[in-house]
This record gives structure tokens, C-alpha cells and sequence, in this order.
């Protein structure tokens, strides 16, 4: 028997929908059945498609490309297509395969099939990419060389692996000891990369080989260097492959690159493979990568084969995770006698948006299909609007002196929007990165309009998660004063700021853990620096903290949270929250949730010190999941996302915000680790590959609007410095090179408006406020100046608030290292000679086991300290010189302030002529880098001001000495660099004296910064 019409006997009589073709009908062939003569006549499938559309879905056989351009029905025409073969009879449910990215993306197509195949009989596979992948290798899972549990590593996960193997890799560079997983993320990536590129060990290797033997006859110093780096990557590579097969791990990579290689290796497989699959579909082609497109082509067979693509080369974002721009404009190339039907039939915005959109999209000429294949791609606007185009135009532009004054009016267009009878629902306001849209949603708050923030990234910065995770480091380490500051400021707490600090400054015991302070002040009431309200708040925060860390011995991680949630109350105000503004920050805490059942179960004990470690592995290698998606169905709220998460969805009044150059286009952010140019195939042409990403990400986002698009930009955003509008704003409107600022400000009486504000909605404990303080006259450290320049939040964070924060490995090595060569120096200066064994001995008794990532790293760390003293030791042993003070403490006003330190080395000659020293522990392996740390050292200068304002002379030589190679970088004080450095103390002084501590954050600063995990600014 036919084992479909076996099947449909099971099957209880399914009436079609309307739009539902019955098509089972015309598959069970006996006993015929009439078929309804109108759905014959007219298929409703076909019935309200426009020509181009109806070519689309009832293309016969053979190669299609079908290039959809924004609003013109991509996902109908493909879903339509997949009915009308299967109504045809061009193919079976099952011969069919349509391959797509996300899950998401595959589940709604599917619906949306189901709503015109009906149920029961819709077995075609549509699947993502890395679902078919997966599917192919399980059912061969012998033949591909895995085991039949092998895990798939999510990304996260997969970061975790390489960090725990990082000692089982071939690396030196990039595993430097004073920061062993600096590269770890970029490793990542890069083994990432090479998956796209369907790229195996052995041609990767073979790659740094032929770069290793041109290196070998030339004399460029780069591509020696370059020669020797893609070398260490490559036998990385090479280890990460065996250790993933070892360990019985594939990765995502893997799921598309062994699929390929399974069927290269395995031609009866290939076969049967393609007998399966008559039909394959592709959406959102311009986003696959060369893997994916190689796995279509294998599977579809030669030139001729029934592969449709579905894409539009202006739409192509995802550069940044592989995608491979060059396969939908290479797609000819591939298959040489393809059809294309252009879709231009816009059912979304108006004429002006769409006109400017293509106007601008046109600059990325000739890289684009319009040019490349001689099509026309302009969109034709179908759709008609119930509000008359406003008088000015669809499309506004607006300037503002400041980044506020931007906020602020754009939450008051949308207010007076809403006010004239638009849902809120209606608004989104489209910003580059996550920190971009703050300003925006403190201004909504004022206004009281309800928003939701939908980002690509930065779940773990929301201030509802973020609290979770300190809630879980708390409870787990008692010491980590920076969670438990984060915990006890946050909304279910609501300690102030103030508060922490003056229980840390009665606390009796200096660099005593905030925890322990909070216990010493609820334990003496009568002596308690803060109030009674305050006190209350500490004993229910300790109370919480006591009460979870004994359940968590017993109980799972994951029930730890909920029963915190629930017992704080904060679950319910959550849900509350939720009912009125949509449940965003809800979905947050869920996704949260979710990351920790998943990691919990991939842990042999997931109790708490396990998981939070997991944890702190996924977050320190820069695991940045997205928040929660984008739901326009859920509540009315102005939508507040991203670029990327607004790709696919439309609002009937869109604003572009912050549109100036450095920020849209934003600057180039390579990867960290590249491989060699000859092995990606993507390879970028003439012309600049990242503007070209930026210009489609602005086409994106113009073409999400339907009925109003406000562009807006503004001249000071902080920092200093004017900034100059777009120069993509000025493409897409066809504005001359210079617009007048002045022009393009706010009205006198929209200023005016602006300052009747409500009060600001206490939905999240934010910053508070900072005391000035007057005139008075600080005693800074050099550590703190360095601190206030680097970053004022962070000077706050330390030195103000006083949060302790533990000893990192670096401290510990630069610690002992440092104790090792003082104590040497000052026996020297007793005359009392030390051995190399006493050098050993002193390094031992400082040396402290903190913060090392594993026992290997700690172990490799100290045999780099006693070998960086071997040196020192047998250097010292020649040379004549004799400090003639060591680790002299001073103190000095300089200006309005004083300023104290320590002179690590300070050596007088026998003509009187001063140095001072200070000791490095940081990795310096090349002179010029040592003369242009010591020249540019502000600590160096800051000690010759010192010493002058103490001797009245300047030292004669400034150094500092690198103790891991032995150099030493030597500079003057001159009398410029001396007022530079006053200059800057003084500066410094001012700006904490008026409470200016205002983050500036930076990718490299923040990465070393102790307080990142809760500063609501740092850059991940
Ligand atoms: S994380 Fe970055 S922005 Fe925040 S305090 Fe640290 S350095 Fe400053």
C-alpha cells in the first residue's frame, strides 16, 4: 500500500481552511474524489499575488533566483511556492526542502505552509541550516566519525570548551600569561570563521605554510610577523579539531562543515540525499555563508537543479557572523542559465521613504545586483494610508544641539503622536547600539510613555537580569563586594550608594568585604552609620544572602533564583509591570532562566559555585546574548531597538536617531583574529566593505517605516567634540555636502516645552546622586589619578563609594615579583649580598594563590617570575650601581591637591645626577615600546614634579624597567612634561571636586575594569 494513503486513513477528515489548498485530494489517487471546481479555476494560493509575484511561485523547474526587495512579500511568495508544488504535483510534501536561519524564521514558515497545506500531510522538511546539518550527521553519525551523543556547543559553550583546554593549545602570543584569555573569544570566532569558510585543519595549515615559506625569502617585517601568527592560529586550529573530536563536541560550525564533509566523503549518502530532495528552497539567501551555499549546491546537484533563493543583496547585514555577500551576486555564476524575478512591488511604506531608501542604496553601486545584472530594484509603493502624507513629507530631519535635546524632542513627537490618536505601538525608534537608546528611554520615562527595548546583544546588562547574577556571586562568595554593592543598590533592595560607603568606612577592619561590613553595621544598631530605614533594608539583604546560601548546598541554581524571586516579592512586580507596559523585562528574566537550565545541565554538579563560575567563564569571554525579541503583539509601547532586530518588521512611524559620522556608519570593529587573506573566500573587492554593511543597515532600517520616517541627529553627544551629520542622511536625501547646523535646531518653543517635565518613573535604581565636595583639598595617589583619567565612573566606584574588589592574578604576580626585587635592592643597600635562592625564597613567601585560571597558569606564572628574576639577578651582579633609596614613600601639594606615592628605585651617581625607577611586571618585549611607555608615563612624570617640588630639581632620568625581558625605557623630565603632568593632576582634582564621573567607556578599558559586570555603561 501507498504508506502516504496508510498514513491518511489514520488521519480524521480535515476541512480546509478558505486559503488551505486540499491537496490531499490529488494525492490519494483512489478513489477519486470531485475536486471543488473553483479552487481549480482559481487557487486562492495564486488569486491576490501581482504578476511578478504569481512568476515567482509557479516558476517551473530548474535554478531561480528570487531577488525581494523590502515589503514585497518575500515569505509569501516562498510559502506560496512550496504549495503550488506540492498542489501541482510538481513534488511530494517530503521531496521538498526548504532551508532557512533561525528557528524562528523556520517556525513561522512552517505556519504559514500548514495555514495552505493542511495539517497531517505537510512533511516537507523545513529546517535551518544548522538543524538539517545536525539531522544528516545524527542519522550518519558513523560514517561522519561522532558518536550517537555527541553534544553540540552553542557558542557560549564553546568558548567554555577552548577556555578549559587553553593549556592543551599550541599558543604563546595568544595566550599571553598575564592574561590567558585575553584571545579567547577572538579564537573562538576565528574557528567560527574557518567553518564558514568550510575551511579544515589541513588547508588551514597548509595556508600558514606557504605564508611561513614566502616570509622565509622576504624582507617585509609584517608578513613575517603575520607568517608566525597565522602559524600559532593554525596549529590551533589544528589542536581545537582533534580536541572537539576527542571529546565527542561538535560545534555550530560543524553542524554545516562535517554535514559537507560527510557527503563529499560519502557518495552513497550524497545520493540517497538527493534522491529525497526534488525541491530546496533558500530564504534570506544573502545571509549564508560559503559552507551553507556549498551544502545547497552539493545537495541540488549539478547547474540545472530545482534550487529557488529567495534574497535581497540590499539587505545583507550579517557580515559580521560569515555571511557571504558574494554568493546571491555570484548566485549566475553557480547557475549560469538561473531565472530571476525582481520583486519591486512595496506593500509597506510610502513613495518619498522608498525613493530615498533606493537613493540612497544606490552609493553602494556597483557591488549590488541592480548593477551587476542590469535590474531594475526601485519600489514601486502599493499600499494606500488611511492618514494623508504629513504636509512636509514622509520623511523629516531633524538637528539638535545635544544628544538630551534630541531625546527629549523625540519623546514629545511621539507623546503629541499618541496624544493625536496613534497607539504607542505604533512608534520605534531605531538605535545603533544598546548604550544609544538610554537617553531615548529616559526621556520616555519622563514623558511616561510606556517603551520596550528589543537589542541584538546586552541581556546580561538589563538591569533585571544583571541583579540576578549578582544575586547568584553573593550568595556564592561572600567577598565579592562588587555584587553585593550591585545587589543592595538594586530596585528590590534599594540601598543608597551613600549608605554602602559609610558602612565600609565605619567597618573596623580596612579592605573588609562590603558583606562583612553590612554585618558589623546590623550587628551594632546603636553604633550603625546610617538610618533606621536603611538598617532595615541591610538586615533583610543579609537575611536573604544567609537564607539562600544554605539552601544552596540542597538545592538546583535555577531554584535558588525563583524561590529569591518570589520570596522578594519582585516576581510579582515584575508581573505587575508586565500587565501594564508588555512583558519585556519578564521574557529577559525567562531568557535568563533558560541560560542557566542550560548550562546547569551541562555540568556534573550544578550547584552554586559551579554555575556561577560557568557563568562568570560565559560573561568574561564576552558572551553577549540578545534580550528578548521583539513582540509587537504584547502590550502598546513604543518598540526601542536595534537595527538588526528591526530587519523583517515594519512601524507606521519610524525614527532614525543619533545619525552622525563614527556612530551610523559606525567605525570598522574587525574581528580580533583573521585569517589568512588567501583562505576567505568573501573576499573583500574595491571599494570599503564595512561602509557598504553600514549603508544596507541604514537601507534596513528606512525601510521599516511605513507611513512617517524621522531622521534625527545631533552636534554634541559628550566628548568634546562637534559632530557632522550622516553622510548617509545626506545621500539618501540628496543634501548638498554642508548642512547648517543652525538650521536644523528645535524651535524656541519646543526649548521652552521641553523643561515642564514629569518626574522621572522609578523603574530601575539608577545612578544616584554624587556629593560635591566644595573646596575641599583631596590626597590623590598616582592609582588614582590613573583611575579618574582612565574613567570617572570607575574612580567612583573605587575610591568614592570604596567597593573592594578582589586580587586579580596580574596583582598577585606584579605583588611578589615586585617584594622579590625590593627585598633584593634593600639588602644590597645593607651591603648583605642575596643568592638566587634567597631571590626564589622571597618570591615564594609573596607569592599568593589568587585568580589564577587554572593550576597549569599558575604554575606557568611562576616559573615566568623566577626566570624574570634569573635575569634580574644576573644582571644586577655586574652592575655597579647602588640605590640609594627604595620604596621611598612622599607626599606633596601640587596645586589645590596632594598628592602621595612611593619611588620604587631612586639611584644619585657620583656627580649628583638623580633617577628614578619604577618596576614593570607588564610583558615589554621590544625597546622602542619600552622608550615610548617610559616617555608617555604619567606616573613618571607625577614622581619628577614630586621630586622636584621636594628637592627643587628635577631628577636628571626617568625610567621604567620591565622586569619579564629585562629592558628598560629611559626618558627625561623636562620642564614640559612636568607642567603636563600638574596640568593633568589638577584636572583631575577639579572634576572630582565637582562630581563629574561620568563613564568613558572603552572596548580595552572596560575589559580590565573590576567593575564591569555592573557598570550600566561598560563596553563588552
Ligand atoms: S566598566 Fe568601563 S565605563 Fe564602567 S566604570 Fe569600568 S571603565 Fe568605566
Amino acid at each position: 500500500m501507498n504508506p502516504l494513503s496508510s498514513t491518511i486513513e489514520l488521519v480524521p477528515a480535515v476541512v480546509p481552511a478558505p486559503d488551505q489548498l486540499p491537496i490531499f485530494e490529488e494525492l490519494t489517487a483512489p478513489p477519486p474524489r470531485p475536486v471543488r471546481p473553483h479552487l481549480r479555476l482559481q487557487p486562492p494560493l495564486l488569486a491576490d499575488l501581482t504578476p511578478r509575484q504569481r512568476k515567482a511561485v509557479t516558476y517551473g523547474d530548474g535554478p531561480l533566483l528570487i531577488v525581494a526587495g523590502a515589503g514585497t512579500g518575500k515569505t509569501t511568495v516562498l510559502t506560496r511556492r512550496i504549495a503550488w508544488l506540492i498542489a501541482e504535483k510538481q513534488a511530494r510534501p517530503s521531496e521538498i526542502l526548504a532551508l532557512t536561519f533561525t528557528e524562528k524564521a523556520a517556525a513561522e514558515m512552517q505556519e504559514r505552509v500548514d495555514r495552505l497545506v493542511p495539517y497531517g500531510y505537510m512533511d516537507s522538511v523545513i529546517s535551518t541550516f544548522h538543524a538539517f546539518g545536525d539531522r544528516l550527521l545524527r542519522e550518519h553519525a558513523l560514517e561522519a566519525g561522532l558518536s550517537d551523543r555527541s553534544t553540540v556547543l552553542s557558542r557560549p559553550e564553546q568558548v567554555i570548551f577552548v577556555r578549559e583546554r587553553l593549556f592543551e593549545l599550541p599558543l604563546d602570543r595568544y595566550r599571553p600569561l598575564g592574561d590567558p584569555t585575553r584571545f579567547l573569544g577572538a579564537l573562538a570566532t576565528l574557528f567560527s570563521r574557518a567553518r564558514d569558510e568550510d575551511l579544515t585543519p589541513s588547508a588551514y595549515e597548509a595556508a600558514a605554510r606557504e605564508l611561513a615559506e614566502d616570509a622565509a625569502v622576504s624582507d617585509e617585517a609584517a608578513l613575517k610577523e603575520e607568517a608566525a601568527q597565522q602559524a600559532e592560529l593554525a596549529a590551533a586550529y589544528v589542536a581545537y579539531e582533534r580536541l572537539m573530536r576527542v571529546a565527542d563536541r561538535i560545534d555550530f560550525g560543524d553542524q554545516v562543515g562535517l554535514a559537507l564533509r560527510l557527503l563529499r566523503d560519502h557518495p552513497a549518502i550524497l545520493a540517497e540525499e538527493r534522491d529525497r530532495y526534488r525541491y530546496i528552497l533558500v530564504d534570506e539567501f544573502q545571509d549564508t555563508n560559503h559552507a551553507q551555499f556549498e551544502l545547497v549546491k552539493l545537495l541540488a546537484g549539478g547547474p540545472s537543479a530545482n534550487v529557488t533563493v529567495v534574497g535581497d543583496d540590499d539587505q545583507s547585514i550579517y557580515r559580521f557572523r560569515g555571511a557571504a555577500l558574494s554568493n546571491i551576486l555570484g548566485f549566475r555564476a553557480a547557475y549560469p542559465r538561473a531565472a530571476s524575478v525582481v520583486l519591486t512591488e512595496n506593500f509597506r511604506s510610502r513613495q518619498t521613504i522608498l525613493d530615498a531608501a533606493h537613493r540612497l542604496i544606490g552609493h553602494n553601486n556597483p557591488e549590488r545586483l541592480e548593477a551587476r545584472e542590469g535590474i531594475d530594484k526601485r519600489l514601486r509603493a502599493k499600499s494606500a494610508f488611511r492618514r494623508p502624507e504629513p504636509v512636509g513629507g514622509a520623511i523629516e530631519l531633524l538637528g539638535f544641539a545635544t544628544g538630551s535635546d534630541e531625546a527629549d524632542a523625540i519623546a514629545e513627537r511621539i507623546a503629541a503622536s499618541i496624544h493625536d490618536g496613534r497607539p504607542a505601538g505604533d512608534h520605534a525608534v531605531l538605535v545603533r547600539g544598546n548604550r544609544d537608546a538610554d537617553p531615548f528611554l529616559r526621556s520616555l520615562n519622563m514623558r511616561r510613555i510606556p517603551w520596550r527595548f528589543s537589542g541584538m546583544a546586552g541581556l546580561y546588562q538589563q538591569p533585571e537580569v544583571r541583579v540576578l547574577v549578582s544575586f547568584l556571586r553573593a550568595v556564592a562568595d561572600p567577598t565579592d563586594s562588587v555584587s553585593c554593592y550591585d545587589l543592595a543598590t538594586s530596585e528590590i533592595f534599594g540601598l543608597a550608594a551613600e549608605e554602602v560607603t559609610r558602612a565600609l568606612n565605619a567597618a573596623s577592619r580596612r579592605r573588609m568585604s562590603l558583606e562583612a561590613a553590612l554585618r558589623e553595621a546590623s550587628a551594632h544598631p546603636e553604633t550603625a552609620p546610617f538610618g533606621r530605614r536603611a538598617l532595615d533594608v541591610v538586615q533583610r539583604l543579609l537575611a536573604s544572602i544567609d537564607r539562600h546560601r544554605s539552601m544552596s548546598s540542597e538545592r538546583t541554581t535555577g531554584e535558588l533564583l525563583y524561590h529569591f524571586m518570589t520570596s522578594s516579592g519582585w516576581i510579582g512586580r515584575l508581573t505587575r509591570e508586565a500587565d501594564e507596559t508588555g512583558d519585556e523585562r519578564v521574557q529577559n528574566v525567562a531568557r535568563f532562566f533558560e541560560i542557566v537550565r542550560r548550562q546547569s545541565a551541562l555540568l556534573r554538579d550544578d550547584r552554586l559555585p559551579f554555575l556561577v563560575e560557568q557563568l562568570d567563564t560565559l560573561i568574561g569571554a564576552g558572551d553577549d546574548p540578545s534580550t528578548a525579541e521583539v513582540d509587537l503583539d504584547s502590550g502598546d509601547a513604543v518598540h526601542v531597538l536595534t537595527y538588526h532586530r528591526a530587519k523583517g518588521l515594519e512601524f507606521p512611524v519610524v525614527f532614525m536617531v543619533g545619525l552622525v559620522e563614527d556612530r551610523f556608519p559606525s567605525r570598522d570593529r574587525r574581528d580580533a583574529l583573521a585569517l589568512p587573506a588567501s583562505l576567505v573566500r568573501d573576499a573583500p573587492a574595491d571599494g570599503d566593505h564595512h561602509l557598504a554593511e553600514e549603508r544596507r543597515l541604514f537601507y534596513v532600517g528606512m525601510t521599516r517605516a511605513a507611513e512617517e520616517l524621522v531622521l534625527s541627529w545631533a552636534v554634541d553627544y559628550g566628548g568634546g567634540r562637534a559632530r557632522r551629520m550622516s553622510q548617509f542622511v545626506h545621500e539618501a536625501l540628496d543634501l548638498p555636502p554642508a548642512t547648517p547646523t543652525a538650521a536644523l535646531r528645535p524651535s524656541a518653543i519646543e526649548r521652552l516645552a521641553r523643561n515642564e517635565r514629569a518626574a522621572e518613573p522609578a523603574r530601575t535604581a539608577g545612578p544616584q546622586p554624587v556629593p560635591r565636595l566644595g573646596d575641599r583639598q583631596l590626597t590623590l595617589s598616582f592609582g588614582q589619578i590613573n583611575d579618574y583619567l582612565e574613567c570617572p565612573a570607575r574612580y567612583r566606584y573605587a575610591h568614592m563609594i570604596r567597593i573592594p574588589t578582589p586580587a586579580s592574578h596580574q596583582m598577585a604576580y606584579g605583588r611578589a615579583l615586585h617584594a622579590a626585587v625590593q627585598g633584593f635592592h634593600r639588602r644590597q643597600m645593607r651591603n648583605e649580598p642575596m643568592s638566587l635562592d634567597d631571590l626564589y625564597t622571597e618570591l615564594d613567601a609573596n607569592w599568593e594563590s589568587v585568580g589564577f585560571l587554572t593550576r597549569e597558569h599558575e604554575e606557568a606564572r611562576r616559573r615566568a617570575a623566577r626566570d624574570a628574576l634569573a635575569r634580574f639577578w644576573q644582571e644586577q651582579q655586574t652592575d655597579p650601581a647602588r640605590p640609594a633609596a627604595v620604596e621611598q614613600e612622599f607626599a606633596v601639594v601640587l596645586g589645590r591637591d596632594r598628592v602621595r606615592g612611593r619611588y620604587d628605585r631612586v639611584d644619585v651617581d657620583v656627580d649628583g645626577r638623580v633617577s628614578i625607577t619604577d618596576y614593570k611586571s607588564s610583558d615589554v618585549r621590544d625597546p622602542a615600546t619600552a622608550a615610548r611607555r617610559a616617555r608617555e608615563s604619567l606616573q613618571l612624570g607625577i614622581y619628577a614634579l614630586a621630586w622636584e617640588r621636594q628637592h627643587g630639581k628635577s631628577p636628571d632620568e626617568l625610567s621604567l624597567h620591565f622586569l619579564e625581558s629585562g629592558l628598560v625605557g629611559r626618558s627625561d623630565a623636562t620642564d614640559r612634561r612636568l607642567d603636563r603632568a600638574q596640568a593633568r593632576v589638577a584636572s583631575v582634582g577639579e572634576g572630582i571636586r565637582a562630581g563629574n564621573f561620568e563613564a568613558t567607556p572603552a572596548a580595552n578599558r572596560c575589559g580590565f575594569c573590576p567593575f564591569r559586570e555592573i557598570c550600566p555603561d561598560a563596553v563588552r
